[in-house]
Parts: structure tokens; C-alpha cells; sequence
């Protein structure tokens, strides 16, 4: 029996990708998104499909579907997108995690939850490990997204102690990729949009704040594993490979257009100043770890919204 699968945020970057990889493997999928930030166009190639069904759906009401297996992204991820309405931000949090973990513990179903490094927020602890505890502010621009992830692990830890629902947290770290889109306002698509526009490169602050950055392919299989495997997390899942700001925008400028302009913009308020991941359990645990460098996923990655800029114009 193929085994069937929801994805909550499934029209999104990085749930379009895990729509891709269920099902050329064969699995159904059912992709559920209310498209704030997701696309139509990123699962069209899936319409028509018997394996595929898509459901337009906001994961703060509940609903009801059979299903084996819960992989719940539903959640704007870019500080643009999730700052725009906060209150909705932390919602979807709280309340999409609550609705999805209902629904898992009601079918038997395993979820998945996509979390983030934002639960360590600005680290005192470098780099980060599971163990660290994390530095958030409760009261600031990204407190609904940070706060938000953290309650929704707290929600999956209480479901599985007190009603045995199946959970696996994963931590995921910055990653990028075909599918940003170009207003995303993540600094890698906003970097390769400037650079391929011809327009100087924004670096908030001075650029020295740090990032690791992981490539959507090696993310998904990380993910994947995580499911698939017995161990509740929660794992981080990023890049280790670690660079400034102003290092990220010189290697982008540099493959783009030589000699654009850098300038500045001030610094968000919290923006964390340092982040990379420790992932020895991701390599102990899931034998993973990524495979492709900076430079190589900045490739596709350009030529991804190099083709989207011509498209539009
Ligand atoms: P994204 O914004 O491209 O995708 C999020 C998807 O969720 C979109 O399709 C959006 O329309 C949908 N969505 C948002 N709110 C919804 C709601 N209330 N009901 C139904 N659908 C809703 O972002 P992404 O980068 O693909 O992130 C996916 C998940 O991974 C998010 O939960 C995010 O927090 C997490 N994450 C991503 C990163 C990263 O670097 N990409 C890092 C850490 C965590
Ligand atoms: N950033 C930047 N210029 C931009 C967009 C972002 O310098 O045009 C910085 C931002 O201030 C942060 C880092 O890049 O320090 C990563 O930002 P992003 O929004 O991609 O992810 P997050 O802050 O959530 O890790």
C-alpha cells in the first residue's frame, strides 16, 4: 500500500521540494496551503496526477483527512512575510502545530514538525547544539516567529508524552534554493535578485553577522531521513560551512556582476549575530550531512532567478 502523505505549506520553497521527492518515490501526497506565501505554479507540474491532490487551507481551522504521515512547514519563514502580520504569525504557530498534531493523534499518524534555529535566537553559544537552550526575546520584532516555533515544539513534546502521538522535531537552519521568490526578502534570493537586477547589494548593518547556509536538496534528504527514522529530535539540519553577510554578498556579486555596489541599511532589531549549526546527532543519528558547498548551490540557485526575471520581464 503506497503509504499517504500531508504536507501543510506544500506550495512553498521548501514544501515544494519534499512534494518532488514523495512523489517521484511513488507516495500520495496531499499538499494543503492558503498561498500567502506559497505558489500555484511551484506543484503545477503535479496537477492531474492520481498520486497528487491539492487543498486550499488555512492550518488555523481545523480539518479532517486520513492520512499516515503529517509534514507540517506550514508557516511564513522569511522575517518580511512573517512580520507583516505578526499576530497571524503566531497563530499559525501555535494554533496550525495545534490543528496538525489533533489530526496526527486522531489517524495515528506521524508528524513532522519544521522548526528552526530561531529557537536559539541571538546565541550566547557558539556554535549551536540541540542541548543549547537559546536566547529569545519575548517581546521584539521576531518574537511571534521565535516564540511561535517554540511553543509548537513544546505542543509535539506534550503530545507525545501525554496521548503517544508519533513526533519528529527538526531544526532547520538557513537554507535556499530554487523556488525563493524573488520579494522573499531572505538575503540569498534578495543578494542574487540585486546582483542579476544591477542594483546595489543591501547589507543590513555592517555585514559581519554570520550564517550558515544549506542547499534545499541536501535540507529535504536530512529531512526525509528524520522522518523515516526512529528519533524523535530535535535535530538540527543546516550547513555548518559558516560566512559573514558582507562575505555571502562579495561571493554573489562576484558570479553575477564584478564591482556592484555594496551598501548599507541598519540592522533589524535582534538580528542574530552568529549561527551555525552543530549537527554531530544528524550525523550520528541519520548518517546525514550536506553534500553541497556554498558555491555550488549558489549556482542553480542564480540560474533559477536568472530564468524568472526573464520570464517576468
Ligand atoms: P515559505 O514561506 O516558502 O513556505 C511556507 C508555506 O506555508 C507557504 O506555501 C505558505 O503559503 C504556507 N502557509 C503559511 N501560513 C499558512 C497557514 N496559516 N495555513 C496554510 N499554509 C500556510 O517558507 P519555507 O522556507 O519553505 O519554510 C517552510 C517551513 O520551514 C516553515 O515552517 C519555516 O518556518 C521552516 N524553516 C525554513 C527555513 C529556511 O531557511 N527556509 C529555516 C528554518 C525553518
Ligand atoms: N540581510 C541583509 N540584507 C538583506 C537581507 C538580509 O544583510 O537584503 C541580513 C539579515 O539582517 C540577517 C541575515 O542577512 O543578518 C540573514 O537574513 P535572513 O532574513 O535571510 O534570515 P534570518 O535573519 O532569519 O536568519
Amino acid at each position: 500500500m503506497t503509504r499517504r502523505n500531508l504536507i501543510t505549506g506544500g506550495a512553498g520553497f521548501l514544501g515544494s521540494h519534499l512534494v518532488d521527492r514523495l512523489m517521484e518515490a511513488g507516495e500520495e501526497v496531499i499538499c494543503l496551503d492558503n498561498f500567502h506565501t506559497g505558489r500555484k505554479d511551484n506543484i503545477r507540474h503535479w496537477l492531474g496526477h492520481a498520486n497528487f491532490e491539492l487543498i486550499r487551507h488555512d492550518v488555523t481551522v481545523p480539518i479532517r483527512l486520513e492520512v499516515d504521515r503529517v509534514w507540517h512547514l506550514a508557516c511564513p519563514a522569511s522575517p518580511v512575510h512573517y512580520q507583516s502580520n505578526p499576530i497571524k504569525t503566531a497563530k499559525t504557530s501555535f494554533l496550525g502545530t495545534y490543528n496538525m498534531l489533533g489530526l496526527a493523534r486522531r489517524v495515528g499518524a506521524r508528524l513532522l514538525l519544521a522548526s528552526t534555529s530561531e529557537v536559539y535566537g541571538d546565541p550566547e553559544v557558539h556554535p549551536q547544539p540541540e542541548s543549547y537552550r537559546g536566547c529569545v526575546n519575548t517581546i521584539g520584532i521576531r518574537s511571534c516567529y521565535d516564540e511561535g516555533k517554540r511553543i509548537a515544539e513544546t505542543l509535539c513534546f506534550d503530545y507525545q508524552r501525554m496521548h503517544g502521538t508519533e513526533i519528529r522535531v527538526m531544526r532547520i537552519f538557513n537554507t535556499y534554493g530554487p523556488r525563493m521568490l524573488p520579494d522573499d526578502g531572505r538575503v540569498v534570493s534578495n543578494f542574487i535578485v540585486q546582483a542579476l537586477q544591477g542594483l546595489p547589494l543591501t547589507l543590513y548593518g555592517d555585514g559581519s553577522q554570520t550564517r550558515s547556509f544549506c542547499y534545499v536538496d541536501d535540507l529535504i534528504e536530512g529531512m526525509i531521513r528524520l522522518m523515516n527514522g526512529d528519533h524523535t529530535g530535535p535535530i538540527n539540519i543546516g550547513n555548518p560551512g559558516e560566512f559573514t553577510i558582507r562575505q555571502l554578498a562579495e561571493r554573489v556579486r562576484d558570479r553575477i556582476r564584478p564591482g556592484l555596489e555594496l551598501t548599507t541599511q541598519p540592522l533589524p532589531q535582534d538580528d542574530p549575530l552568529q549561527r551555525k549549526p552543530v549537527i554531530d546527532l544528524a550525523r550520528d543519528l541519520l548518517g546525514w550531512e550536506p553534500k553541497l558547498s556554498l558555491d555550488e548551490g549558489l549556482e542553480p540557485t542564480i540560474a533559477y532567478f536568472r530564468e524568472r526575471l526573464q520570464e517576468g520581464g
